[in-house]
């Protein structure tokens, strides 16, 4: 039975390397019929706010990414947040101490860098095991006079090989892995304590994450021991799978800091979520060579993680802005007017929720705008002048016609006061009339003014049914300021 989980720190905002970690670790259990469990791993108090807590569910929720375990829904293995479990943790440190696997040490910070410092060049840096072996007595006097300690792990002599299902097999030799603190001299678990323990306790079978977390693995795994030998795992460890890499520009890894590091400012975009999950998936997986666009449903059937590129995978904004916009077009029209619905609420062009006409004329233009935009967002770019007062639309004044417009304006403006039915196949041969057969212009110069007098810009959805949802009055009322 697979169980994998998803184990954000409250931050704040998930940083798209941990959605695509998320999505992995989600479709696998999917593909598989498994689990996916939710943990929130809190213990580090500092970062900690309760919108933050917020931002993780409601990430997911928008995702789709939903859990089977975890906080809202319960499970065997709870709770789910790890401030909930000190206890386990409190208990579990002095069973690793009396069975020797951990040891309390008490060198000092300078004493430790001192040390270092006396090396000879190219020795293993890191902590040289000096309180490992430390007589009894030595301890109980330290303890006794209060003498500050962090607790650590004891590493054994042999190197630690395990088979990466990206990676295949990866080995730490011992060197490069020091004795490493389990337990801060104030009393707090430690990520290197708490996330093995958890996934041992709830009985994780595989975990898939970033290449970045691979240099905890093989501490991990000395955790993953010790809970074995005491009894306290099930005997087992899990399977390890690190995702590539993913790089930012400059092929430096996409960091926290960097522009579209962030989950938030997708949502606020107006990504689809099965647009941005898509391009995620590309970093690092495929579903066929000659396929970018696919649905969640079929990569659940057809993931494999043993098909996951160990390669680093470049994020490329451009291709998941062209990614999302394939899900826009793929969507029905009502379903993309029901999307759009709260970026023109937000945008207070509509009334929250809009009135039958706002609702009407929003439908209504939805489908002149499906094949332009990537994003949401941008339709209320575009749409923006169909929702404004006559009196209230700016005109971008790069565009705004000039005085050599006037007669050109002129005549749009008798073509589209006659003009019956007011409706685009109409307006068209009427305007093509007016301007290009009895003005003689190009079609450039006989649009470009009409087209800035009424949406305001130098682009907008196609001129023709624009000035169709837009109505006669107000078409006629912007020719005439432009004209002013
Ligand atoms: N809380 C860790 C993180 O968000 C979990 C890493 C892991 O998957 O083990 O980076």
């Amino acid at each position: 039975q697979v169980r994998v989980r998803f184990p954000p720190s409250p931050t704040g905002n998930l940083h798209v390397g941990n959605v695509r970690s998320a999505l992995f670790n989600w479709v696998f259990a999917r593909h598989y019929g498994g689990t996916f469990v939710l943990r929130i791993e809190d213990t580090d108090a500092a970062r900690n706010l309760d919108a933050a807590y917020d931002v993780v569910y409601d990430s997911l929720n928008w995702l789709g990414l939903t859990w089977d375990e975890g906080p809202g829904v319960g499970g065997p293995y709870g709770p789910y947040l790890q401030t909930e479990r000190l206890d386990t943790y409190a208990e579990i440190v002095p069973k690793l101490l009396d069975a020797g696997h951990a040891y309390r040490c008490f060198c000092t910070r300078e004493e430790i860098e001192a040390r270092e410092a006396a090396r000879p060049q190219g020795a293993p840096s890191g902590y040289d095991g000096f309180c490992r072996d430390l007589p009894a007595e030595t301890v109980a006097e330290k303890q006794a006079a209060g003498t500050p300690f962090v607790v650590r792990m004891r590493v054994g002599e042999d190197p630690i090989t395990f088979a990466d299902l990206v990676r295949g097999e990866v080995t730490f030799e011992p060197a490069h892995v020091p004795d490493f603190v389990i337990v801060r001299s104030n009393g707090e678990p430690l990520y290197t304590l708490v996330n093995p323990v958890d996934d041992s306790l709830m009985k994780i079978t595989h975990v898939l994450r970033g290449e970045d977390l691979l240099p905890s693995t093989p501490r991990q795994i000395v955790v993953y021991r010790a809970l074995n030998a005491l009894g306290m795992g099930d005997g087992s460890i899990p399977i390890f799978g690190h995702l590539p890499t993913v790089l930012g520009e400059g092929n430096r890894r996409l960091s926290k800091r960097d522009k579209g590091s962030g989950l938030a400012e997708y949502m606020e975009r107006g990504y689809l979520p099965q647009g941005l999950l898509n391009y995620l998936a590309l970093l690092g997986w495929a579903i066929a060579d000659d396929r970018d666009v696919f649905t969640l449903d079929e990569m659940v059937d057809a993931f494999d993680i043993r098909r996951v590129n160990a390669n680093p995978a470049r994020f490329d904004p451009k291709k998941c802005e062209a990614i999302n916009a394939s899900h826009i077009r793929s969507i029905s029209a009502d379903e993309l007017t029901e999307r759009l619905v709260p970026f023109f609420v937000a945008a207070g062009l509509v009334s929250d929720p809009p009135l039958p006409d706002e609702a009407a004329k929003l439908a209504a233009a939805t489908p002149l705008v499906q094949e332009r935009i990537q994003t949401l967002s941008e339709a209320v770019d575009m749409l923006a002048f169909l929702f404004v007062t006559d009196e209230k639309l700016t005109v971008d004044p790069a565009v705004a016609p000039g005085a050599d417009a006037a007669p050109v304006l002129s005549a749009a403006a008798d073509a589209l006061a006659q003009v019956e039915p007011f409706a685009h196949t109409e307006i068209e041969a009427a305007l093509r009339q007016a301007l290009i057969a009895d003005l003689g212009l190009k079609p450039k110069f006989a649009f470009s003014p009409v087209r800035a007098a009424v949406t305001g810009k130098r682009i907008s959805p196609p001129l023709f049914e624009s000035l169709e949802l837009l109505g006669r009055t107000s078409a006629l009322a912007r020719i005439a300021a432009a004209a002013a």
